[in-house]
C-alpha cells in the first residue's frame, strides 16, 4: 500500500529514541531507583482514603500539597508548581522555552529525558563531555551559544551518581547568559547528606533564570502516582501554570504527597537505610574487583571494565542476574556500555545481587 498523504509529525519527533523504563518483571527490582522501603504507610493510607472521591476533579492548583511542600522545605508556595512527575515539568519547561532552532544543553551522561524533551519540540539537544563521569562546568560553558535556551543539570546525576558542589553549580550559573534557563533536576536531593551539595533552591531564590525540579518518585517511593514539583521564579511559575493541564496532578497523588511529607521519621529511615546499603554494596562489588563509581543517590553505577575472560561484559552480567529474577539497568543508552546501574534495595535484595555478581564472576 502506498500512502502519499499520511500525517507526518514535526521535524525531530522521529529522531526520538523512546525512553525505555527499567524492567519490572522480576522478584528483585533494582532497575528504576524506586525507594527501597516503599512509600510511607501514611501515604498509602491517604491514597486509600481518596477511593470514595475519584469521581471528583482534583484541585487544579494542588493548593494543599504546595502548602505542605512550602512548609516542609521552607519555600514560597506561590512559586511552586506541581506536575505529573517531574518528567512532565521538564517537558513543559522545554515546550515553553525552546523550539526549532534552539539548543538544549546537558552533560554527556545526563538524564535521557532532556534530549527526548528537546527533540519533541524540535529543539536541538547538545551535550558537553564529562570528566571522570562528572559534569565538567567549563565544557558545559564552552558549548553555550546564543541559541542555548535551557541548560539541564541533574544534581546528583542519574545514572552516574556524581554531583556538582554548590560552588561548581554557582560557577555554571554565573557563566550563563541571563536569558538562558538553568534547570537543576534534584530528583535525589533528599538522599544527600553532603555539606557542599546544593539542590539549586538557593539559586532559584537569587536569580530569575533558575528552576529546581523535585520528585516524589524516589525517596518518597510514589512513582506510580506520578508526582513532582518545581520551585521557580514567579515569572517561570506563571508560565508553567499557563502551559500545564488544568488538572495535571490527580487528587490521590496530591493526598498521598501531603501525607508522605508529614512522615519525617520514615523519610529519615529511608535516607539512613540508603547510606548504609549503598556503602555496603559499594564495598561488596569493590571486593569482587568491580568498580563502583562514587554515588550520592540511591543507586550505584557498577563498572565491569578491566575484568578478564569475558567477565568484562556488563550485558552478560545483566542477563545472568535476570535469570535469577534480579533486574538492574543496562547503560548503553547512556553511553556507558561497560556499566550496570543498580538501585539500592532492601538488605535482602542487596545481599542477593552481591551474591549473584560473585557467582557471575566465578569468585
Ligand atoms: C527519576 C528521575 C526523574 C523523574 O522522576 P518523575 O518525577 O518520576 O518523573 C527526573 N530526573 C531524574 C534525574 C531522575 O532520575
Amino acid at each position: 500500500m502506498t500512502v502519499t498523504n499520511a500525517p507526518t509529525p514535526r521535524p525531530g519527533i522521529l529522531d526520538i529514541a523512546p525512553y525505555v523504563g527499567g524492567e519490572a518483571a522480576g522478584t528483585v527490582r533494582l532497575a528504576s531507583n524506586e525507594g527501597a522501603l516503599g512509600p510511607s504507610p501514611r501515604a498509602v493510607e491517604a491514597y486509600r482514603r481518596m477511593a470514595g472521591e475519584i469521581h471528583r476533579y482534583p484541585d487544579g492548583g494542588s493548593r494543599a500539597l504546595r502548602d505542605a511542600i512550602a512548609a516542609r522545605f521552607d519555600l514560597d508556595a506561590a512559586r511552586l508548581v506541581c506536575g505529573s512527575g517531574s518528567d512532565e515539568l521538564i517537558g513543559l519547561l522545554v515546550r515553553a522555552y525552546a523550539g526549532p532552532g534552539d539548543e538544549v544543553l546537558y552533560s554527556e551522561h545526563g538524564f535521557l529525558m532532556y534530549p527526548i524533551a528537546a527533540k519533541s519540540v524540535g529543539a536541538t539537544p547538545v551535550t558537553a563531555p564529562e570528566r571522570g563521569l562528572k559534569t565538567d562546568v567549563d565544557a558545559m560553558l564552552a558549548r553555550v551559544t546564543p541559541r542555548t535556551r535551557i541548560v539541564f543539570i541533574a544534581n546528583p546525576n542519574n545514572p552516574t551518581g556524581s554531583y556538582l558542589s554548590a560552588d561548581e553549580l554557582g560557577r555554571l550559573h554565573a557563566g550563563l547568559p541571563s536569558g538562558t534557563l538553568l534547570v537543576v533536576d534534584a530528583a535525589y536531593a533528599e538522599y544527600v547528606s553532603r555539606n557542599d551539595y546544593a539542590s539549586g533552591r538557593e539559586l532559584v531564590d537569587r536569580f530569575d533564570n533558575v528552576v529546581m525540579t523535585r520528585t516524589f518518585s524516589k525517596i518518597f517511593a510514589l512513582g506510580s502516582l506520578r508526582l513532582g514539583w518545581a520551585y521557580a521564579p514567579a515569572a517561570v511559575a506563571d508560565v508553567l501554570n499557563r502551559v500545564r493541564g488544568p488538572f495535571n496532578v490527580s487528587g490521590a497523588a496530591q493526598a498521598a504527597g501531603v501525607a508522605a511529607l508529614e512522615d519525617a521519621e520514615f523519610l529519615e529511615r529511608s535516607r539512613v537505610h540508603n547510606e548504609t546499603w549503598r556503602s555496603w554494596f559499594a564495598d561488596a562489588v569493590t571486593a569482587l574487583g568491580l568498580t563502583a563509581h562514587p554515588s550520592i543517590g540511591n543507586f550505584l553505577l557498577v563498572d565491569f571494565k578491566g575484568q578478564s575472560a569475558g567477565k568484562d561484559d556488563a550485558e552478560a552480567a545483566r542477563l545472568f542476574l535476570k535469570e535469577r529474577g534480579i533486574l538492574v539497568r543496562q547503560m548503553q543508552a547512556y553511553g556507558l556500555p561497560s556499566c550496570l546501574r543498580v538501585s539500592i534495595g532492601t538488605e535482602a535484595e542487596m545481599r542477593k545481587v552481591a551474591a549473584a555478581l560473585k557467582d557471575f564472576l566465578g569468585k
